[in-house]
């Protein structure tokens, strides 16, 4: 690459692409040609192990999870997520009625899914569980060779600068969004979300006993309907249709044994969303 000196010999630029472009211009953007994405760790499984549908069940749940990721570890790669649950809604009331911007309840929301990622790495910890913090997601391979089954919290590094939503101030990118953001930047071919449910229905089945199954659904048919309640965050819809290297996750009822092995080995149980 050369330099280029402006004609008034001010400014001095390297001869590039970008070059004097403000990297805002709708029409530079669509007509810049890039190379493909690289998919960094397609091998690697992401199993994002849900807060308040998992995590917060305490014995009922973990026990018979752990036993399946451990059951698993000699065949697939896995990294874990995890969501913060019924206590970032608990310090999320208290926050909002005492008027705490969205970056302050953000960030209570990261050091809660913060606690279930030390929870499930402890209880990983006999067959090489470890907690580890988002930066250390490039070191992956590191860990995969020692036997360690790395653990994180899935809220978005966003804490601070929280993107506030349009109406009220509970943030809109939580651990959904950031398992999302994890595997889009992974490029990861399994994407796993582990909750309560058998998957997505038309409305959530806990209030609305005619909600119908989806078993599944292309991400941007599912904007389109509009839901009035999902089973990931919103966001994450947006996200996975955008991805040049999300195929599809899947939703799955962690709490009937053999889902999770089932959805590591490809099978269709519960709901796949899809990139259209
Ligand atoms: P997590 O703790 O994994 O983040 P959430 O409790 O936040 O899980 O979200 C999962 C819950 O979403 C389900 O247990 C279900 O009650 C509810 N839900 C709301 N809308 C839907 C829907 N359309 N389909 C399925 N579940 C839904
Ligand atoms: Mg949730």
């Amino acid at each position: 690459m050369s330099l280029i000196r402006e004609k008034d010999g001010k400014r001095l630029h390297v001869k590039s692409k970008l070059m004097g472009e403000s990297l805002v211009s709708k029409s530079f953007i669509d007509s810049l040609e890039i190379a493909p994405q690289q998919r960094l760790f397609p091998d690697v499984c992401i199993l994002k192990i849900g807060g308040q549908s998992i995590c917060d069940r305490g014995i009922k749940a973990l026990p018979g999870i752990i036993k399946e990721i451990v059951a698993n570890r000699d065949q697939h790669k896995m990294l874990i997520t995890t969501g913060g649950g019924t206590r970032s809604r608990h310090i999320y009331t208290i926050g909002l009625e005492l008027g705490m911007p969205t970056g302050i309840i953000a960030k209570f929301g990261s050091s809660i899914s913060e606690q279930n990622a030390l929870m499930l790495a402890t209880l990983l910890s006999p067959w090489g569980g470890a907690k580890i913090g988002h930066a250390d997601v490039v070191k992956l391979n590191n860990y995969f060779a020692e036997d360690v089954i790395p653990v994180m919290h899935g809220m978005p590094p966003y804490d601070y600068f929280a993107i506030r939503p349009a109406k009220g101030r509970i943030p809109v990118h939580r651990t959904d969004v950031g398992t999302v953001l994890l595997a889009d930047l992974m490029g990861s071919k399994t994407i796993v979300f582990v909750k309560d449910e058998n998957g997505l229905y038309t409305d959530d089945p806990k209030k609305n006993p005619d909600a119908e199954f989806i078993p599944e659904i292309g991400a941007k048919d599912l904007m389109a309907m509009d839901q009035d309640d999902l089973v990931i965050e919103r966001p994450c819809l947006e996200i996975i249709q955008n991805s040049e290297v999300i195929d599809k996750v899947q939703i799955i009822n962690g709490m009937e044994p053999g889902n999770l092995t089932r959805a590591l080995n490809g099978e269709h149980v519960g709901t796949i969303i899809y990139r259209q």
